[in-house]
């Protein structure tokens, strides 16, 4: 054997894994075809959160009157935004570089996919080893719509190259990708459309959360086109339209393509290495991420579970312990949060209501309003709602969603809380500080009945 494990990809999952297995004395192969870091380095959550963050101060900018403060007119510098992101990025990919620079371990530039008997081909050479673990990733879907491949469309990677802000920036897709992109660039001063098939944006929530998200985004001026298809687009770089199945027809200078992730598995050579991908090409693997073929293991977002950094650099920490023979434990079951970066943010963890019921899963539950909690009101982020349900029988929380000012760290009270398998009723009796929005999370769970103070 060449190596003791090959890993194909450094994302969230093959970078620590590839450090800390060549650490404990393996002998490390990492192949990666393009940036060191994956989607979360180069066009995922670091470039995106950090152009979020440049919206965000031109949008405080905006509206400080609101708090007596005049800022004068907001002049936002594009090319700077990107520069300050491609900076922040490159600051992290010498990061992954420096820590895969590694005693045992050996970077391979290029593609790699599978050769037969359990060898990799990475660029002219193959490769064996006793282990190989697939940590791929995924792609944006390019959806089957009449027209798309003719005009020039972009993507979450192509839409941050930009060099100059897009007049009118049409956006098929009201998922996470779609949602803060649009809020993004409408607050950098370009008109945005969002154009999604569903009821609502953000598909998977509770309709009350979306609704939060859709009247904020209403307000700052992004215009939404809620259960309606694209079904054909057409016209050049500058001028296109994208026709709707509702009659309607939106027109834009740039078109952003925001409608899910297939995974890289199609060039990886599964089929004659005999690894079994279901329907949309995800890998099929058990609870200790084994694949259908011995000694291959599949990590990360190319499973088609949840798809986050966290959960993805979970599966390093699950799987080195598995591989490693120290005490484990498999990757279901896990407490899965999120969030999505608009502003205010949206965050939740385990069955909302619309998941309980499918489920037949008991619950009570609560609503509350972001505005009534006194942070809130003080610092003018009053946008949002929060909505928490329990099991009557023990109390514990089987899931959270809240939309609001900071949600994304919110969020962690009711992880925590998941995690450790307390009852809620423990938020009851801590001491919150005041004033503080987690003093909201408290008067959340307060709001069922039997915790409700008499
Ligand atoms: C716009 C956007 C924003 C996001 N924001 C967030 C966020 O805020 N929070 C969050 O938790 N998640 C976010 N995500 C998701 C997150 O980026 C992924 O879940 C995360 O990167 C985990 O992916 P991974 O480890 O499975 O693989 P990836 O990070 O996708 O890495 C896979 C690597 O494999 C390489 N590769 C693929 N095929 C081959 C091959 N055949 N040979 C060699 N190399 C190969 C690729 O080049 C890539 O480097 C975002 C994603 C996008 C697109």
């Amino acid at each position: 054997m060449d190596f003791s494990v090959i890993i194909i990809g450094s994302g969230q999952a093959g970078v620590p894994l590839a450090a800390r297995l060549a650490a404990a004395g393996r002998t490390v192969l990492l192949a990666e075809r393009g940036d060191v870091g994956g989607t979360c380095v180069n066009a995922g959550c670091t470039p995106t959160k950090t152009m979020v963050a440049s919206a965000r101060a031109a949008h405080v900018a905006r509206t400080s009157a609101r708090l007596g403060v005049h800022a004068g007119a907001v002049k936002i510098d594009f090319p700077a935004i990107v520069r300050r992101k491609d900076q922040i990025v490159q600051r992290w990919r010498d990061g992954v570089g420096r820590r895969l620079q590694a005693n045992g371990l050996t970077l391979a530039r290029g593609h790699a996919r599978f050769a037969g008997d359990g060898r990799v081909q990475v660029g002219g050479e193959v490769h064996e080893a006793e282990k190989v673990i697939v940590n791929v990733g995924t792609r944006p879907v390019v959806p089957a719509i009449d027209g798309l491949a003719d005009v020039p469309f972009l993507n979450n990677r192509t839409v941050m190259a930009l060099h100059q802000l897009p007049e009118h920036l049409l956006i098929i897709g009201g998922g996470y990708i779609g949602c803060e992109f649009g809020q993004m660039f409408r607050r950098f001063g370009a008109q945005v459309t969002i154009v999604q098939s569903g009821a609502h944006l953000l598909s998977r929530e509770d309709p009350e959360i979306s609704a939060s998200l859709e009247e904020v985004f209403r307000r700052e001026g992004i215009v939404l086109h809620l259960g309606a298809n694209a079904l054909r687009v057409s016209g050049r770089e500058g001028a296109i339209a994208v026709q709707l199945d509702t009659a309607a027809t939106v027109r834009g200078s740039h078109l952003l393509v925001a409608t899910g992730r297939r995974p890289n598995t199609d060039d990886l050579g599964c089929g004659e290495a005999g690894i079994e991908l279901d329907a949309k090409g995800f890998i099929v693997a058990d609870d200790e991420y084994r694949t259908s073929v011995r000694g291959v293991y599949a990590v990360g977002d190319v499973l088609g579970g949840p798809q986050f950094t966290h959960t993805s650099w979970d599966d390093h920490r699950l799987l080195f312990d598995i591989l490693t023979g120290r005490p484990h434990r498999g990757r279901h079951g896990r407490f899965v949060p999120y969030t999505v970066f608009t502003d205010p943010q949206v965050a939740a963890v385990g069955l909302n209501e619309r998941t309980a019921r499918e489920q037949g899963v008991r619950f009570e539950s609560a609503t509350m309003q972001f505005g009534v909690v006194a942070r809130a009101i003080e610092t003018d982020e009053t946008a949002g709602v929060m909505k928490v349900l329990i099991d009557p029988s023990t109390e514990r929380v089987l899931g959270a969603a809240i939309v609001g000012a900071e949600a994304g760290e919110l969020i962690h009270v009711f992880v925590a809380l998941m995690q450790a398998g307390a009852p809620a009723r423990a938020i009851v009796d801590a001491q919150f500080v005041h004033p503080t929005f987690a003093e909201g999370v408290q008067s959340l769970v307060m709001k069922i009945p039997r915790f409700a103070l008499r």
